[in-house]
């Protein structure tokens, strides 16, 4: 196997503490670290600037380093893919150095980077693991979107492809205006997809309905998750999985039409994202994958009844109850499991009759919600915090450009920051998807949901993963109660469901 060709950087200079190594030691640790990691140091690069600590030393060693990187070859021809250092503190005499390092190494994609830690993912969007030098990477993104854009039309220009590359479903040939069949399609998949509706759902019905892609081939679940998820619905685009930004930050306007706004395709692409490698679990929670969970229940409220029976300490089963059918009931029944199975296994319940009284249930909340639902908080309460962030990170860069800001000072405040806007911009995130869903919900008159709910998903009911996500915002749980010995009359009063708080 080659190995990846690498340089080593030793600098020596009057702000590195007595103790750490000589440049001759710097080399060695870095050609130590290099063959465990499988990379060749093909040459060495060391700065000695002890004697000159003004500003405007020039480090021969560093820029000529810098400029093999941007290259991707030392002079003689020699490849470089990467640089090794004994720490992030050999690098950065000036504040610029970080900056010019890091967009140097990153000139090209496959690049490598190792401290006698060891290895670092210089494309890792993961800017805090990259410690001190995460800042700058971060600062990076524009260059790194520079990059790529560079890449991907050079890869274009190399194929002589045209760019882009099949007719994107909803939009005619020119891809730039609506096909008026396909668009409402995927409007309404996405508009679908925020309220709750699983692609399964939304696939089954499209390959019944006989919609294909613009290739002509029938919807799977996968091209129908890239179809929804893909920002050009709202008007955006992505490269490698990054929305392509402009100078300003903000994502570049593509000139097509749009088929949904901005906030419903990140509502789309948050609903995705806290899934990733998750499951969501019986009761609407996420938890961890577990490959078997990804059938979809059949059965409207499995997950969410209980055994409602009283244990010996007084204290209920409050198992998941199960789904069983006998052979004198065509209903499917409610059952607890067995004890072995880690229920009690002494109760039971018609199906059809408790997904009836609870679906009304649920139904009559819904209508009672929608008389309520004009006071919908639309502001995010935590809009001036992130506002505040953002500004307070701006002014610390400026100062730390103009030399106002030391470095000591400057790396760690800018990461906390970076972090905080990180997480506010998550949960900005999620409240984007919350409205969108409220939006959506109380767009839905309450009314047509009645009616949907009991006619079958081919007269155009609902699907039961629509009717399942309303139960799961409207209840934590459903107790069935026992209800004695021996077959009795259905009693809805022994069903006890448990609300969510609003
Ligand atoms: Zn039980």
């Amino acid at each position: 196997m080659d190995q990846i060709p690498v340089v080593s950087y030793a600098r020596i200079s009057a702000d590195i503490r007595r103790d750490e190594h000589g440049v001759q030691d710097q080399h060695k640790l870095n050609r130590e670290t290099a063959a465990r990691l499988g990379w060749t140091v093909v040459h060495e690069y060391t700065d000695n600037d002890k004697s000159a600590a003004k500003a405007e030393v020039v480090r021969d060693d560093f820029e000529a380093m810098l400029k093999a990187l941007r290259a991707g070859e030392l002079l003689h021809g020699t490849a470089v893919q990467g640089v090794v250092i004994v720490a992030e503190d050999r690098l950065a005499r000036r504040p610029g150095d970080y900056e010019r390092f890091a967009e140097a190494i990153t000139y090209q994609d496959g690049r490598v980077f190792a401290d006698a830690r060891g290895a670092k993912d210089l494309y890792n969007e993961d800017a805090e693991s990259m410690g001190l030098f995460g800042a700058v990477i971060s600062k990076m993104e524009v260059r790194k979107m520079q990059r790529r854009m560079r890449r991907s039309h050079r890869t274009r220009a190399e194929q002589g492809k045209p760019v882009g590359g099949t007719r994107p479903f909803g939009w005619m040939p020119d891809r730039l205006a609506l096909d008026p069949v396909e668009a409402p399609l995927l409007r309404q998949a996405i508009l679908d997809v925020i309220s709750g509706r699983s692609l399964h759902s939304i696939t089954m019905q499209w390959q019944r309905d006989g919609v294909t892609t613009s290739l002509g081939n029938l919807w799977s679940m996968r091209s129908l998750k890239l179809a929804v998820m893909n920002p050009r619905v709202c008007g955006w685009r992505e490269i490698n999985g990054e929305l392509v930004r402009g100078p300003d930050g903000n994502p570049v306007v593509g000139t097509w039409e749009a088929i949904v706004a901005p906030e419903q395709w990140m509502a789309v692409k948050s609903h995705f994202d806290a899934r990733k490698g998750h499951y969501v679990d019986r009761h609407g929670g996420v938890g961890p994958i577990l490959p078997l969970d990804f059938r979809e229940p059949n059965y409207l409220l499995t997950g969410t009844v209980r055994c409602g029976r009283p244990k010996a300490d007084g204290s209920l089963c409050n198992t998941s109850l199960r789904v069983s059918h006998t052979k004198d009931c065509v209903q499917h029944i409610y059952l607890c499991p067995a004890k072995s199975a880690g229920g009690c296994g002494g109760l039971g319940r018609r199906g059809d009759m408790v997904d009836l009284y609870i679906s009304e249930a649920v139904l009559a909340k819904l209508e009672e919600v929608q008389v309520s639902a004009s006071s919908d908080q639309t502001v995010w309460a935590k809009q001036g915090e992130y506002d505040g962030a953002k500004a307070r990170l701006e002014t610390l860069r400026t100062q730390w450009a103009l030399g106002n800001v030391s470095n000591e000072l400057f790396f760690p405040a800018a990461a906390d920051l970076e972090k905080q806007i990180a997480r506010l911009r998550t949960e900005a995130q999620g409240f984007a998807a919350s409205v969108q869903r409220q939006r959506s919900r109380s767009n839905a008159d309450v009314s047509e949901i009645r009616r949907r709910w009991f006619l079958a998903e081919e007269d155009g009911g609902l699907p039961l993963t629509v009717k399942r996500t309303y139960i799961r915002e409207a209840l934590h749980a459903v107790i069935i109660h026992p209800c004695g010995g021996g077959r009795k009359k259905f009693n809805p009063d022994l069903l006890e469901p448990i609300w969510r708080e609003d």
